[in-house]
């Protein structure tokens, strides 16, 4: 079987992020091939634990990868700070004899942002709207390796690493069966220290906020790396809980129209044409066909403007997040116009010291998160829909006895999708857009 089957077959898919396909992504070939090791968002330990621990297995999966796209030149991008995780994948490198380089950055966000890794890596602009293998690139990152690995073993994705963080007992690594409850990862950790918390669902600049209500019903899936529990008055929390009415009313009338979003925004610096503070401005004029709206479509989220750059704590990135749904609903395209990288970009750079300031999260940095725990579950709630694309179709029954790593959800080769294992044995409870399955032998081992 090769490569592309296996990872099809394991239901691989982009361990961070939005989740891409794997078996789509690396059917391919390219020049080069990133993998990204920079951990991006401010806190998170999820990458450096694998590239400590795992080092093996994600070199040689980075070395199948490689083989199956005809690259040219291979790259783990990471921090030049991240001394032992650097030192762990150079010894594996060397060992196995394989031609890896190790690209060391400086600590800014985002540095693992694809476009910006690509520039950062090997020199080259994906063109606006655009994505990697546009120059002849792929980026994966070490997580996705790590679960490549295990594919070439046959053994499917049914569990996540992720760093949990923040106002807990016991920040450490967590490894869980994928559907487990978030609640229940948050006990493992001994529990938060506080009572009215909220929980960030990935890293605190992309992640998604949910209060402690919420998180009942939300279980861990393929994609996400960290849970920070913050308490409910923080900032962070506040902002989210705003809604897009008031956002869009404060925008309006608290716009100072001093450009640093702009003027920060990673995808502007590397030439894109997108211009927040314009698409701010364009707000008090409501048209739905402003030609302005269009630069929506080239922002990536990252949050800069509003977590970072803008001294009003507006916030054009949820604003573009809403103009995008318009656009996009329009059949509008991105302005592809590629300017010159700013020639300011390596000044503007958002060092992540600060920004762990300016987020209110700098106590936690103390959290080094090196203790690790692997924890059972007695029951899963499994979503047939984890990542972008289709969901996969059930292939189980109530009532059906399934055995863990066993397919409950299937999805044709050539769709955007990923097939789903069971990541425990027991009983289908459930089956919809999420199956549930209880464990019949209910002793969770910790
Ligand atoms: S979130 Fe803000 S800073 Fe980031 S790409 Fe979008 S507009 Fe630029
Ligand atoms: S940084 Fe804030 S105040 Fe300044 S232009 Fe952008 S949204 Fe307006």
């Amino acid at each position: 079987m090769d490569l592309i089957e296996k990872i099809y077959n394991a239901g691989v898919v982009g361990a961070g992020g939005a989740g891409f396909p794997s078996h789509i992504k690396l059917n391919n070939r390219a020049e080069y091939l990133i993998i990204n090791g920079v951990e991006c968002e401010p806190l998170l330990g999820t990458d450096k634990f694998l590239m400590r621990n795992k080092a093996k297995e994600i070199v040689l999966a980075i070395n199948e990868i490689a083989k199956n796209l005809g690259a040219r030149e291979v790259f783990i991008a990471t921090k030049e700070s991240y001394n032992e995780e650097i030192n762990s994948v150079t010894k594996e490198i060397k060992e196995n004899g394989f031609r890896i380089k190790i690209h060391k950055m400086k600590s800014f966000y985002p540095a693992g942002d694809e476009q910006v890794l690509v520039k950062e890596v090997i020199g080259k602009t994906v063109p606006p709207g655009g994505i990697p293998i546009n120059v002849n690139t792929v980026v994966s990152n070490v997580g996705t390796a790590y679960n490549i690995y295990e594919a070439i073993n046959d053994k499917p994705v049914i569990r996540k690493f992720i760093s949990i963080l923040g106002e807990i007992k016991n920040p450490m690594i967590l490894n869980v069966p994928i559907g487990t409850s978030i609640l229940e990862c948050i006990n493992a950790a001994g529990g938060s220290t506080i009572k009215d918390y909220a929980i960030i669902i990935g890293g605190p600049m992309m992640g998604k906020i949910i209060s402690h209500e919420e998180a009942k019903n939300r279980t861990i899936t393929k994609t996400d790396g960290a849970l920070i529990i913050i308490s409910k008055n923080h900032v962070l929390y506040k902002r989210k809980s705003l809604g897009l009415d008031k956002i869009i009313k404060i925008s309006k009338s608290a716009c100072i129209q001093c450009s640093y979003c702009t003027d920060l925004c990673p995808r502007f610096l590397l030439g894109h044409v997108i211009r927040p503070h314009r698409i701010m401005r364009a707000l008090t004029c409501f048209d739905e066909d402003n030609e302005i709206f269009n630069e929506s479509l080239l922002c990536s989220e990252c949050g800069v403007c509003e977590n970072y750059a803008c001294p009003m704590g507006l916030s054009p990135r949820e604003v573009n997040v809403y103009i995008k749904s318009i656009v996009r609903a329009k059949g509008k395209k991105a302005n592809q116009k590629l300017l010159e990288e700013n020639s300011m970009r390596d000044f503007r750079l958002v060092p992540t010291e600060k920004l762990l300031i300016r987020l209110g999260l700098n106590k936690y940095k103390t959290q080094k998160l090196q203790s690790y725990m692997e924890i059972s579950a007695d029951k899963v709630t499994i979503s047939l829909k984890q990542h972008i694309g289709s969901p996969a179709k059930p292939v189980v029954e109530v009532g059906q006895r399934v055995e863990e790593g066993q397919l409950i959800g299937d999805i044709e080769k050539n769709l955007l999708g990923a097939k789903i294992h069971a990541s425990i044995s027991g009983i289908v409870k459930h089956v919809g857009e999420q199956i549930v399955i209880e464990s019949d032998n209910k002793e969770v081992i910790k």
